[in-house]
């Protein structure tokens, strides 16, 4: 028999890296309701709020609007097996991990895919992208909007509009931008967009919210071969979730009860607000960070990600002991960089909570304590820097 174990009690973190981002205490209070069934009326309510309120932070008129079971890969695995298939032509603009994240799922489905790459920290510009689409003329083309491994935002306008003339549908992963900045699907003329919960919209992760455009539907609804997986079969959750409330798979209630409350925050707040928030965060924290000497990795501060920022670890400094004493001494998360990027850049994210003053003070508080105890000497003051920000805002 194993012995007893006592309550959980998990260490309170500030969560401010790449995501998780914090929970909000609402978001809490909601999850610790008691849970209905998957079949309950109560349960449709809910799923209908969350659409509604999914569209505003979407940008989006699209009827078809909901969240998967699943985090943010599920919502990406989602929209590629639905509308790539096997043979198709599928052209990824890769700029980070989580583009090639896509590209591995399309290979896996057996998509012929195409990379048009650029360096990590870039993006295609609009006549890259309008060139590459006309030349290769796929059925399908993928971007991130927000690339979370590098801290660049991809505008997607062009590309849209380009891969529309040649009839091709477009995927944009808007992980993690979704409650934190203009996603605009309908303005860029996506036609699936996916995203998650745990980043923007403040929630534990376990949903992939996901939005159609009219004509993305109509092309699920017409298709007549059963696709090969089962559970992400959007036309199966269209009738789970729309049509006759047909029992497709239980749905994670508590979860659900999560993302209308993290919904029900921003409507309080006004996304509108929120983002303006992030923007300040953002700027405040730029230049916290360049008074204390340090360098941005995006360098065009145009296509700089409001919400996750990346900034270069200094020569000679060891980031993982930097990230290691703010967490142990300060209990704030923030992440390191990914494949290219490992051990090069930090990556602060704002998502959601943590976009306020006192806590982008903390932060920098923290991190100006911790850069120097492992030998960097910092220029000037970036919590003064960043303070300024705030006061002629
Ligand atoms: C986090 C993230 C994902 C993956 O989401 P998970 O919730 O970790 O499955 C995909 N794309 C981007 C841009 C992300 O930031």
């Amino acid at each position: 028999m194993p012995e007893k174990i006592s309550a959980l009690c998990s260490p309170k973190r500030f969560l401010m890296g790449a995501g998780p981002s914090m929970v909000d205490p609402r978001v809490y209070e909601g999850m610790a309701q008691p849970i209905v069934s998957h079949l309950d009326p109560f349960l449709f309510q809910v799923t209908e709020d969350i659409r509604k309120h999914l569209a505003v932070a979407f940008g989006t008129k699209n009827e078809f609007t909901l969240a998967i079971s699943g985090t943010g890969t599920a919502g990406m695995e989602t929209s590629i097996t639905n509308f790539v298939s096997p043979g198709d032509k599928f052209l990824v603009f890769a700029n980070g991990y989580f583009c090639d994240r896509i590209c591995e799922i399309g290979r896996r489905q057996g998509a012929n895919v195409v990379r048009f790459d650029k360096p990590w920290g870039e993006v295609a510009s609009d006549e890259e992208a309008r060139s590459a689409i006309l030349r290769e003329r796929p059925r399908v083309v993928a971007y991130v909007q927000a690339e979370t491994s590098t801290g660049v935002f991809q505008e997607g306008k062009a590309l849209c509009d380009a891969a529309h003339e040649v009839e091709a549908l477009v995927i944009s992963d808007v992980v993690t931008s979704l409650g934190c900045m203009p996603v605009e699907i309908d303005k860029t003329g996506i036609d699936i967009g996916f995203s998650c919960v745990q980043k923007g919209l403040a929630c534990p992760p376990g949903l992939s919210p996901i939005t159609l455009s009219p004509r993305a539907l109509e092309i699920l609804r017409a298709r007549e071969n059963d696709i090969r997986t089962f559970y992400f079969d959007l036309k199966l959750l269209d009738e789970y979730y729309k049509g006759g409330h047909r029992y497709h798979h239980t749905a994670p209630i508590t979860m659900f009860y999560a993302l209308r409350e993290g919904l029900a925050v921003i409507a309080e707040e006004g996304i509108e607000n929120r983002w303006e928030r992030h923007r300040l965060g953002h700027r405040a924290l730029v230049a916290g960070l360049e008074a204390m000497g340090l360098e941005m990795h995006v360098s065009d501060p145009a296509i700089r990600l409001p919400m996750l920022n990346t900034v270069r670890v200094p020569d000679g400094i060891d980031g993982t002991a930097v990230r290691a004493r703010l967490r142990d001494e300060f209990s704030i998360e923030i992440s390191g960089g990914f494949g290219d990027l490992a051990s090069k850049i930090f990556r602060i994210g704002i998502m959601g909570v943590p976009a306020q003053r006192e806590n982008i003070l903390r932060l920098l508080e923290g991190l100006e304590v911790s850069l120097r105890a492992e030998g960097y000497a910092t220029h000037a003051s970036g919590t003064e820097a960043a303070e300024k920000v705030y006061a002629s805002a």
